[in-house]
């Protein structure tokens, strides 16, 4: 995944160039289309829920055939359309799009600067450095297009815990987890990906200045460097973590392509990825005619762990 801050952003450029048509059909459920934003991260934050793993479920999505995950995601919502839940469940719908295409084309570069810093410090704990790289690329991204502080992002004010929300979107996941990997949860555990990753959230950006000792505190004590830290963005990034430099980098999975994009341009060209999925479900969920778009990258595009889907 990108970061929080990063996907919340993203969503927002996609929204500033869509057609003044599909602004309107997702901006009265901005909230579900910022959730959208967060894709199955959203299942990351449910911890403690017994022998239902849903920060696996999770990786187990990112991991997947996304052609498939589209599919069902959009028979799910197109089967929704005489509901109330419609237009909530559309908004995420074309949330979560945007989610894809940016996991898939910012994952080469984030697990190419992971292996070198691995590389560099073996001790590294290969999560703890892929969620630093991500934060600070957080940090970074916020500066540049808003010129504050990354702090001053409060995520609750663009992920409200709205019912509807709520409750459409557990629905689905509750089809899609059912459908894809044969999981069934229980309302009450999807829901309370709602709330715990909200809370989850608010500590990473540090507002007061003493998560990141507290953070700190806590690894020392577990003896895992890195574990909790890493999550918590820094004030200031002194290195370049959006290459705007242009340092060449590779796909880990095709070192054979050398790129020297930078971050904002990757973002750039992810957008008008998202811009155009968009505009193909649209039709698809207007018309009532699904079909494949033939999504063959993974959410995990270049993953350290290599090829899994
Ligand atoms: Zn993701």
């Amino acid at each position: 995944m990108a970061d929080f801050t990063t996907h919340y952003l993203f969503g927002q450029q996609v929204f500033g160039a869509l057609n003044t048509q599909q602004a309107a059909l997702i901006g009265p459920n901005m909230d579900a289309y910022n959730w959208g934003q967060q894709g199955p991260d959203l299942l990351f934050f449910r911890r403690g829920a017994g022998r239902l793993n849903l920060p696996a479920m999770g990786n187990r999505l990112h991991c997947g055939d996304p052609d498939q995950l589209f599919h069902e995601m959009a028979s799910y919502v197109a089967l929704c359309k005489s509901t109330a839940s419609y237009p909530v469940l559309y908004a995420y719908f074309m949330g979560f799009i945007c989610h894809y295409c940016l996991d898939r084309a910012i994952h080469p570069y984030v697990y190419f600067v992971q292996s070198r810093r691995l590389a560099e410090n073996p001790k590294l704990h290969p999560s703890a450095a892929h969620a630093r790289l991500e934060a600070d690329i957080d940090t970074k991204f916020y500066e540049l297009l808003c010129h504050k502080p990354v702090a001053s992002f409060h995520p609750a004010k663009y992920y409200p815990l709205s019912p509807q929300v709520v409750y459409s979107v557990v629905h689905l996941y509750q089809r899609i987890l059912s459908i894809l990997l044969e999981e069934n949860i229980p309302e009450r555990e999807l829901e309370l990906c709602f709330p715990q990753c909200q809370r989850l959230t608010r500590l990473q950006y540090d507002h007061f200045g003493v998560n990141r000792t507290v953070a700190n505190a806590a690894d020392l004590l577990s003896g895992q460097h890195g574990a909790l830290s890493s999550h918590v963005k820094r004030p200031k990034v002194h290195y370049d973590v959006l290459n705007l430099a242009h340092q060449k980098w590779h796909n880990l999975w095709d070192p054979g392509i050398t790129y020297t994009l930078s971050v904002p341009e990757i973002i750039q060209g992810a957008k008008e990825d998202a811009l155009t999925m968009i505009e193909a479900y649209r039709d698809m969920l207007h018309t009532g005619i699904l079909t494949s778009l033939n999504l063959q990258i993974s959410f995990d595009n270049g993953s350290i762990k290599g090829p899994t889907a």
